[in-house]
């Protein structure tokens, strides 16, 4: 089973490693920094670095428990000592992508009651669907006005592992469906962010709101009765309040 720093470590940008298996699908390593695709979040990009090669890793997806590596090229053999490494400049994006994403969510619940029905995102932009019986262009402004105000009060982002039987009996995760999450995943990994939001989440996050930046709504549409649709943007870089770093 490889051994996965992201969940306790969003910063991690580099690991040593050996490699474990090559398959058809992709390269299974001892230990990993990479993200594998899941909650919204893409897989993670990077390199694989060896003695005497290299190459470009493209994403990065779990099948039944097993964290792989997909690269375009010549993989490195099973046994060779590597280090991998994340495109961090992506990732860094994805995060405040994914946090900006969850203060949207908060935002919209807060102050319109209304839950979220799906969402996706890519380094730098965002939609997400909400169960609102209308939306406009006026609504997509009052909203990014407000998601702004909360980005730029600064609130921490914390990571904590919560037995799955507290997490079940917390009002704020319950209102999140937590309660689906299978019986097997105990402790229960929850993402909160400041007394904004909590929620049980197994992608990576910025360590304050502030890095985030700030965020336009871009769009605004109906994709039918009780599911509207919204567009965010993030604009452009800020510098992580976490140096990344190597892993373990
Ligand atoms: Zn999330």
């Amino acid at each position: 089973m490889t051994d996965d720093f992201v969940p306790k470590d969003a910063a991690a940008t580099e690991t040593a490693a050996i490699v474990t298996e090559v398959n058809d699908e992709g390269v299974v390593l001892d230990r990993t920094v990479f993200y594998s695709r899941g909650g919204g979040q893409p897989g993670d990009t990077g390199v694989f670095e060896w003695d005497g090669g290299s190459v470009a890793v493209t994403d990065t997806y779990r099948r039944a428990g097993v964290v792989l590596h997909v690269v375009d090229g010549v993989p490195p053999a099973e046994g060779t000592q590597i280090t991998a490494r994340i495109d961090w400049e992506r990732r860094h994006t994805l995060m405040r992508t994914h946090t900006a994403l969850h203060v949207l969510t908060a935002v919209i619940f807060r102050d319109f009651g209304a839950k979220v029905t799906g969402g996706n995102m890519e380094p730098g932009r965002a939609r997400m669907d909400f169960e609102l019986d209308s939306i406009s262009v006026e609504f997509g402004k009052q909203v990014e006005e407000r998601l702004n105000t909360a980005l730029a009060q600064e609130h921490e982002v914390s990571v904590q592992f919560m037995p799955r039987s507290d997490a079940l009996a917390d009002a704020d995760l319950i209102r999140t469906k937590v309660n689906l999450i299978p019986e097997a995943v105990d402790p229960i990994r929850v993402i909160e962010i400041g007394d904004i939001d909590k929620q049980a989440d197994g992608g990576t996050h910025v360590a304050n709101t502030r890095e985030v930046g700030s965020v336009r709504v871009v769009k605004t549409e109906s994709k039918g009765k009780a599911n509207k649709r919204m567009r965010i943007e993030l604009s452009s870089g800020t510098e992580p309040s976490t140096a990344p770093s190597s892993a373990g």
